[in-house]
């Protein structure tokens, strides 16, 4: 066994007291701590999203009706969106819902490689977004108080890591989140709006405005009111190309 090993071993002791060795989905027993709890059978069972969808905001649509290519949703017909396109990977459900709850709630900080390389692999594949082509890859950020408490940002690191790989330039702090918001659970759409109205602004500690083509990061779309309050801020500055990618799609 060489040193390294030999530390390896140790590490892979310690963490398995601390992270439970079963399986979170599927109860199988994990023989090798990776620092999260879901073994690889499971992270395969994540379901990605196929067509048909809204060719702006990513919205599935119903399987049993035909789609021309390009549809849009009524939503996006109706309005005009901040946002150039969102796509989102998986549905947010069975593993990948778990997945995300134990990499935000139980802090398992490894299982951003994985999701990230879901994120990795649907942009490599993808004909929309040119990840030659952004200048800036950014997080949704979080709430100061809210990231303190967490210690990071969840979106933040899928970000870093989708950023790392292509060699695209990162920006943690471009964006701030100056208050908390309530829960967008139960509102209307119209509460919603209002909900995260003026919770974003750029950070105007940052001088390097030049940005045309960015793609926005985070864990999971769900009204997606955060986002267009996000790109409505993004556009002040000038970036006209605005791609969102998102780990998980509640709707
Ligand atoms: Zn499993
Ligand atoms: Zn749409």
């Amino acid at each position: 066994m060489t040193d390294n090993n030999f530390w390896e071993y140790l590490k892979e002791g310690f963490l398995s007291l601390i992270y439970p060795l079963s399986c979170e989905n599927c109860g199988q027993p994990i023989r090798e701590s990776k620092g999260y709890s879901i073994c690889d059978d499971c992270l395969k069972l994540i379901k990605l999203i196929s067509l048909p969808y809204c060719h702006r905001c990513g919205k599935p649509f119903s399987r049993e009706v035909d789609f021309e290519e390009g549809a849009l949703c009524s939503d996006c017909l109706n309005k005009k969106h901040y946002f150039y396109f969102v796509r989102s990977v998986a549905s947010y459900q069975g593993v990948l819902r778990k997945c995300i709850h134990l990499l935000k709630y139980k802090k398992q900080v490894k299982l951003v490689k994985p999701l990230a390389d879901l994120m990795i692999d649907y942009l490599s594949g993808c004909e929309l977004i040119n990840i030659s082509e952004i200048d800036l890859i950014i997080p949704v950020p979080l709430f100061k108080d809210d990231y303190l408490k967490r210690g990071f940002n969840q979106s933040g690191l899928l970000a870093k890591q989708i950023a790392d790989y292509f060699s695209v330039t990162f920006s943690e702090d471009l964006l701030i989140k100056k208050r908390a918001n309530l829960s967008q659970v139960g509102l209307s759409k119209e509460e919603r709006r209002n909900n995260v109205k003026n919770v974003y602004s750029i950070n105007s500690a940052r001088q390097e405005y030049n940005i045309s083509s960015l793609l926005l990061i985070d864990d999971i779309f769900t009204t997606g009111s955060s986002i267009e309050a996000c790109c409505k801020e993004l556009r002040k500055i000038g970036v006209e190309r605005l791609y969102v990618l998102t780990l998980a799609r509640g709707v």
